[in-house]
């Protein structure tokens, strides 16, 4: 807490204890980095500047300003929770840490961060950054990303925690883990705490955390079918849940055949020559996706009636929350 200077990394919802900011930058933090996330955070309070607007806004707006952001649960959740609060008899926000975590999408740690900034709560935040820090300087081994890790060192994180200043401690802590304490090439040469550090005096930081082992990524293959004419295209809206849940993307098909098929079904279309599809690849956490996009321009598609599928003006297309892959192929085939 010596070391920490607020001033170092300011941040627009530091300075408030303004609750639904608060929530909401760590809600954007959990997998995204400050600087890229500000621009967002920035945009979306801009848009929907407390809880009720949120509440009142359609998932589609939601997601669309959420949008490069990734992880969209995180959007759904928020949309859900702020409607959930929006509800409550006085229409106010949670006060303590278990109401907080009934919430969808906040989870202890979310929780933590924010009674202790707003309330001043003795909850300790136990993100990667704390995490990181806890594992070297005392030299825990545990895996983190384990039941058994994540108890000693939440018990730990509640021992060391400053009744009298919680905000400043959790803050301090983060802080020092994002700038000190780094992933890679920690700043232990300049370290209040070196000398007692120990990772460095046994020469372990590298090793420090430590994680199971990850199961290899899943394979994913898909087929998109890019159907248009010079000014209209066809798109689908992810169903809600699971990857890319309610975002927009291309008619997919788990290959070449169901795609020609379900192109002769609804439009008594072949697939013109032998077409040389878009080869995409795209990583996400648990897969990685090898996509092919076929290109097929028509005549004139419109008044084509299709169940499950919205004509679309090309130009509209911006207005749709794309999910990154699909903003990948549309960067390459306006390029093209
Ligand atoms: S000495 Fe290095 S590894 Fe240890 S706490 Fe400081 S920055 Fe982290």
């Amino acid at each position: 807490m010596d070391w920490y200077e607020p001033e170092d990394r300011p941040m627009p919802w530091k300075e408030s204890k303004n609750i639904y900011h608060i929530w909401l930058s760590e809600i954007m933090l959990q997998q995204t980095r400050v600087d890229q996330m500000l621009p967002y955070f920035e945009r979306f309070v801009d848009r929907f500047p407390d809880v009720y607007s949120l509440a009142e806004a359609g998932e589609d707006e939601v997601l669309k300003y959420w949008e490069g952001l990734g992880y969209y649960s995180r959007a759904r959740n928020l949309h859900k929770a702020a409607g959930l609060i929006a509800e409550r008899a006085e229409g106010d926000v949670p006060r303590h840490i278990e109401e907080w975590m009934e919430l969808p999408g906040v989870g202890p740690y979310t929780a933590a961060a924010i009674t202790s900034f707003v309330y001043g709560d003795p909850n300790a935040v136990l993100d990667g950054n704390v995490f990181r820090v806890l594992a070297r300087f005392f030299g825990l081994d545990v895996p983190i990303d384990t039941s058994q890790g994540k108890k000693v060192f939440s018990k730990l994180a509640d021992q060391l925690i400053c009744q009298n200043d919680p905000a400043i401690y959790n803050q301090a802590i983060m802080d020092f883990g994002a700038t000190v304490c780094k992933p890679a090439n920690p700043l232990c040469e300049t370290c209040p705490v070196s000398e007692q550090c120990v990772a460095r005096l046994g020469n372990l930081i590298a090793e420090l955390p430590v994680k199971s082992r990850r199961p290899n990524k899943k394979k994913w293959k898909i087929t998109y079918c890019h159907l248009h004419d010079h000014q209209n295209l066809l798109l689908v809206r992810r169903p809600s849940e699971g990857v890319w849940g309610g975002l927009y993307e291309l008619p997919a098909f788990s290959g070449k055949g169901e795609m020609v098929n379900w192109m002769w079904d609804n439009f008594q279309l072949k697939l013109p020559g032998s077409p040389v599809p878009v080869h995409i690849r795209h990583e996400l956490t648990h897969r990685r996706i090898e996509a092919e996009v076929f290109s097929v321009r028509v005549e004139k598609l419109k008044g084509v009636k299709t169940e499950s599928c919205l004509l679309v003006s090309s130009k509209k297309l911006p207005k749709f929350a794309l999910h990154s892959l699909m903003k990948k192929y549309f960067a390459i085939f306006t390029s093209d």
